[in-house]
């Protein structure tokens, strides 16, 4: 059954894996996120690849009311009813907390914890009116040990673990379900900064993960009709490490 599948941060990394994974099952994919170049040569990719959709791409700032109700709004009218909402959107900006300018803080927040708050507060009227849904949100590893210069992108994603729990409660007896994938270090732009050292010294795999493994995770969450408000840790084992 082709279902409408919503990526926020769709266009590079993580979320772009996912949709791509989510178009080869068959869905109807709206890949979004604020540079609408990059968002377009994403579709095209899916279109090069031979999975034609219908699929839509769509600029927005998940931080932004306004454009994030207008986008869910424009998905719903093209594709319908959105099925799978997944919130990949995220950035990170590396500073010990002594040196971090609130102006970063309250953006980093913004885009990494509101951003989602907002994407499924639009999306989960319709969901739980129709007694079904799944929503996947990405955090860190991060935000479940700590990293030093890392103090407010860990705090936006433990804040992501904590909502994503309770709104699976919030929604659970309507059928809908909220789930949170966890990545350690994954080869994207945003891992582009760290070494190979690093990478040997701290997971117990010894590589990077591939945004396709993450998007192999995400996809069972989200066909996974009995599992909610779950954590599922994706990391090659660096949880593992004190
Ligand atoms: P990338 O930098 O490769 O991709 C980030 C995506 O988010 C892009 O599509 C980007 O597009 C979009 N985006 C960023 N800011 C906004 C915004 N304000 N509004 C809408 N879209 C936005 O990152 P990853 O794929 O690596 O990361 C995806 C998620 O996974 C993030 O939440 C990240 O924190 C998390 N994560 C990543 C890890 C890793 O090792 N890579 C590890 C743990 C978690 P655009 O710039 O066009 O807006």
């Amino acid at each position: 059954m082709s279902r409408v599948c919503a990526v926020f941060g769709g266009s590079r990394g993580i979320g772009k894996a996912v949709a791509t994974r989510f178009a080869e099952d068959g869905h109807k994919i709206a890949v979004i996120s604020r540079n609408k170049e990059s968002v377009d040569r994403t579709i095209h990719e899916l279109a090069d690849g031979g999975l034609k959709g219908p699929h839509l791409g769509l600029s927005c700032d998940v931080s932004d009311e306004k454009g994030v109700q207008a986008t869910v709004k424009s998905v719903q009218d093209t594709l319908g009813p959105i099925d799978i909402l997944v919130n990949a959107a995220g950035v990170n900006k590396d500073a010990l907390l002594l040196k971090t300018p609130t102006v970063d803080m309250t953006s980093l927040l913004q885009t990494n914890l509101v951003g989602p708050m907002l994407t499924c507060r639009t999306v989960v009227r319709s969901m739980v009116q129709r007694r079904t849904g799944s929503i996947i949100n990405v955090g860190s590893i991060v935000g479940v040990k700590g990293n030093p210069g890392q103090c407010v992108y860990s705090a936006s994603k433990a804040g992501l673990q904590g909502f994503t729990k309770s709104l699976a409660k919030e929604v659970a007896s309507r059928g809908v379900r909220v789930n949170l994938i966890v990545p350690g270090f994954i080869d994207t732009d945003m891992t582009s900064g760290v070494s190979e050292a690093m990478v040997r010294q701290s997971v117990p795999l010894q590589r990077l993960g591939t945004p396709e493994e993450v998007a192999t995770a995400v996809r069972f969450l989200a066909y996974s009709p009995y599992i909610t408000g779950t954590v599922l840790v994706v990391d090659g084992g660096m949880q593992l490490n004190t």
